[in-house]
């Protein structure tokens, strides 16, 4: 951490539990599923499991990411090793019958792949929607290097959220983001998402503490609104490694909740989650649903 910064007591991690996190956790023995919750020993996975609707987030298309970006500790490589043709079905099939209401599709980018593998998340979406037709799917994609068949072709599988996140503010993109990816592209994949689909609930995020101020904030929420995006998440941005970003900030949990204020009552968002431990796929399936209510 630069010099002077501590971390706060509201990062302090906290113990999961619940009967449902004890069910889910000693269930996913058996079933061959990459948890991003518990791979990245993520700090929310006993609110997340153990919520009404029960919330995990999946990792399709392998560990290895063709891009680097400055925030993120996944492994890169050129040529990752291609994808496992029989994923789709045996994901689906594990999350059917492992027991979660609420399912986040996430994945690396992978530029090697021609269609970014779009097909490769719309095979798991069908998959799991024919055998399980009650479990709310969400993908949380890459930016497909802005290709737009690629996106409307996931956008119209069958799923019920659509979130691609822009990561940070516009002046900041190219200092955190890989520079293949950028904010106009992200914004256009987020907007032709919503207009390949009617009905469509899309979603994305941003990390704070990188340095943006606070009107950057006010205009990314503004460029988000515009491209179509009803929910909007914000949250601490924390140094996986020495060799990432630092830390510029740690933002109060009062300011989150002035954020989530401001989005959902100046913005017009359709919901708003914000916090120090928030990320995008934070309680999503309860926040979803709370969302769909209003
Ligand atoms: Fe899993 Fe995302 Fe919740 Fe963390 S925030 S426990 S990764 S669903
Ligand atoms: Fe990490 Fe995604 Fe960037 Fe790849 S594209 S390095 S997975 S944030």
């Amino acid at each position: 951490l630069p010099a002077g910064l501590k971390k706060p007591p509201w990062l302090r991690q906290r113990a999961p539990s619940g009967a449902r996190f004890e069910y889910l956790s000693a269930s996913l023995g058996g079933l061959k599923l990459n948890t991003v919750c518990e791979e990245a020993m993520c700090p929310n996975v006993g609110e997340c499991w153990n919520g009404d609707t029960g919330t995990a987030t999946v990792m399709l298309l392998g560990d290895t990411c063709t891009r680097g970006c400055r925030f993120c500790a996944v492994n890169t490589a050129q040529k990752p090793p291609p994808p496992d043709e029989d994923e789709p079905e045996n994901t689906a099939h594990a999350i059917a019958e492992w027991g979660v209401g609420y399912i986040v599709l996430t994945s690396v980018d992978r530029d090697d792949i021609p269609d970014g593998g779009s097909e490769h998340f719309a095979r798991t979406v069908r998959t799991l929607k024919r055998i399980k037709s009650s479990v709310l799917v969400e993908a949380l994609t890459p930016d497909f290097q802005g290709d737009m068949d690629a996106v409307a072709h996931l956008a119209r599988s069958g799923l019920d959220v659509f979130a691609h996140n822009v990561e940070t503010v516009e002046r900041l993109q190219k200092r955190v983001r890989d520079p293949r990816a950028g904010y106009e592209q992200s914004l256009s994949v987020l907007r032709h998402a919503k207009e390949s689909k009617e009905g469509l609930v899309t979603k994305t995020s941003i990390m704070l503490g990188l340095g943006e101020t606070d009107d950057e904030i006010k205009e990314c929420m503004r460029a988000c609104k515009e491209a179509g995006v009803d929910i909007f998440t914000l949250g601490q941005y924390l140094q996986p490694t020495s060799n990432h970003l630092p830390v510029s900030e740690f933002v109060t949990p009062e300011k989150f909740d002035y954020w989530k204020k401001f989005g959902e009552e100046e913005i017009g968002f359709r919901y708003v989650a914000s916090g120090p431990l928030v990320r995008s796929s934070y309680k999503a399936g309860e926040f979803f649903i709370e969302s769909m209510l209003r």
